[in-house]
């Protein structure tokens, strides 16, 4: 049985509790998740992992610092190698712009390389509506395409999928005579990618980073497919996120440091994709046209409203690694592109937030690792608490949450009050477990919630301060 998708545009509680309900996808997010930060922890504690991170963490405040200038300086490099830079307020416009390079070049088919920031202007869709069919080609996007599912992590897309899933529909998919061989597997989809390769007219990719002095566009993949993405077609389009610059070819091999050991715990990537223009007279081969997109949509405002950290990312997925949440529920009941402690983090942030965003900051325990596995050191438990207060401020609160806030918060303010609320839920706690045979098991709405899945504690019969009292007069009474 294949892992059931869940129905994005769910309540948040509903998509949650699909996902808590499907063994499978708990099965294939351990084999993933754990190999990944395993993987992870040997490759930083191979290096001086903190001072890598540092590192990193340092360049890129510089390039939040210097953002206007460095665009400046990275757009002006790309015109002067022959390349066209195009600026997106939004999806729409980014949209608009890739489909009006398309239509210019007569454009059939697309082949495209992973990239985040085309699932985030949702670009599949404009090109099939406007009759261009993209083909996506790294094995685990070209999966999920297979699929009809959009990705599940920033990193791996296909995290959510064990092999016995890929090998049915691969089977129903693409004819695949029954095999759970690997290597048979990747042969078949390698055998169809390359024709697509071969026919398509125009590449797209996203960018892992921008080299501001040199108008670079790099591209970081294992499978080669992105080479030949922006390689290949006679049109090539690159989609950056306005944050994703560097600005030296130093930084960038800082970054690509940080963010392949960082990902998938490799020293380096198989393939680092550097393209700075089109080709060239006397190049053996490389696009004709050469497009940048660079992509607002909500970046500055994430910097005007305060959540400018978030802008540090470099999209290497380790916070969704070590997250006891995302390692439960998996990237679709975040119900957005992103997922995972970045996702709840930046998809109440962007303008087409998507159902319940307001509720994705509570999908965390606050526990920090996230934050301990970030190679850029984002405070992600501060920014998940700030968005917490920006949705109360918002009105996003149930009536019970409120009157429980407002309870807990008048007992606070008072000693004896506070003193007395510890003595009335000693007391109805204790009554509750008796009554109960001695454990709470089950309680009434909202608090069912709680009891659903595990007991709830009586709380003691004297109160700390009481057992301290008493523990310091037994002292004092010694002989
Ligand atoms: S927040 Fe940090 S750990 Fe998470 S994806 Fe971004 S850079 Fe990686």
């Amino acid at each position: 049985m294949p892992t059931s998708p869940i129905d994005l545009h769910a309540p948040y509680d509903d998509r949650v509790r699909t996902a808590l309900a499907n063994p499978h996808l708990k099965t294939a997010l351990s084999r993933s998740t754990i190999r990944l930060s395993t993987a992870r922890v040997n490759a930083l504690s191979a290096v001086e992992g903190q001072r890598l991170r540092n590192q990193t963490r340092q360049m890129k405040e510089d390039v939040l610092r210097r953002l206007p200038e460095l665009l400046e300086q990275f757009e002006a490099n790309v015109i002067a190698n022959g390349g066209q830079v195009h600026w997106a307020r939004d999806a729409a416009e980014a949209n608009r712009i890739i489909l009006d390079i398309a239509r210019q070049a007569n454009v059939q088919k697309v082949v495209k390389a992973k990239s985040m920031a085309t699932e985030e202007i949702h670009l599949n869709d404009a090109l099939e509506a406007a009759g261009i069919t993209p083909i996506e080609t790294d094995l685990g996007e070209y999966i999920i395409q297979l699929a009809g599912e959009p990705p599940s992590h920033i990193v791996a897309p296909v995290v959510h999928k064990r092999l016995e899933d890929i090998a049915q529909l691969f089977q129903e998919k693409l004819d695949m005579p029954p095999t759970f061989d690997p290597e048979a597997m990747c042969s078949i989809a390698r055998v169809k990618l390359r024709q697509e390769f071969l026919t398509a007219e125009m590449g797209v990719s996203g960018c892992n980073f921008g080299i501001a002095e040199t108008g670079t566009v790099c591209i970081v993949t294992n499978e080669g497919n992105g080479r030949m993405t922006s390689t290949l077609p006679k049109v090539y389009v690159a989609l950056m996120g306005i944050e994703k610059l560097v600005p030296t070819v130093e930084d960038a091999f800082l970054q690509f440091q940080a963010l392949t050991r960082s990902s998938t715990g490799q020293q380096c990537s198989v393939y680092l994709s550097m393209t700075s223009g089109p080709r060239k007279v006397g190049d053996a081969d490389g696009p004709s046209e050469f497009h940048v997109v660079l992509l607002d949509n909500g970046r500055s405002e994430m910097l005007a409203r305060g959540y400018g950290e978030a802008l540090l990312c470099i999209r290497c997925g380790a916070c969704l690694n070590v997250c006891p949440v995302y390692r439960e529920i998996g990237g679709h009941a975040y119900g957005s592109t992103y997922s995972g402690p970045i996702g709840a983090v930046i998809s109440p942030l962007l303008p087409a937030p998507v159902t319940d965003s307001h509720k994705l900051p509570y999908a965390s325990s606050l526990c920090g690792a996230c934050r301990d596995a970030c190679p850029v050191k984002i405070d992600l438990p501060r920014l998940l608490l700030d968005l917490r207060a920006d949705a109360v401020e918002e009105g996003h609160t149930s009536w019970f949450d409120k009157q429980s806030m407002q309870g807990f918060l008048w007992a606070m303010q008072d000693r004896r009050r506070y003193e007395a609320a510890g003595k009335l839920g000693s007391f109805a706690t204790q009554l509750l477990a008796a009554l109960s045979g001695g454990t709470i098991k089950t309680l009434p709405p909202p608090l069912s919630g709680w009891t659903r899945s595990r007991n709830f504690p009586t709380l003691a019969k004297q109160s700390f301060r009481e057992q301290w009292a008493a523990r310091l007069d037994a002292k004092t009474a010694r002989p």
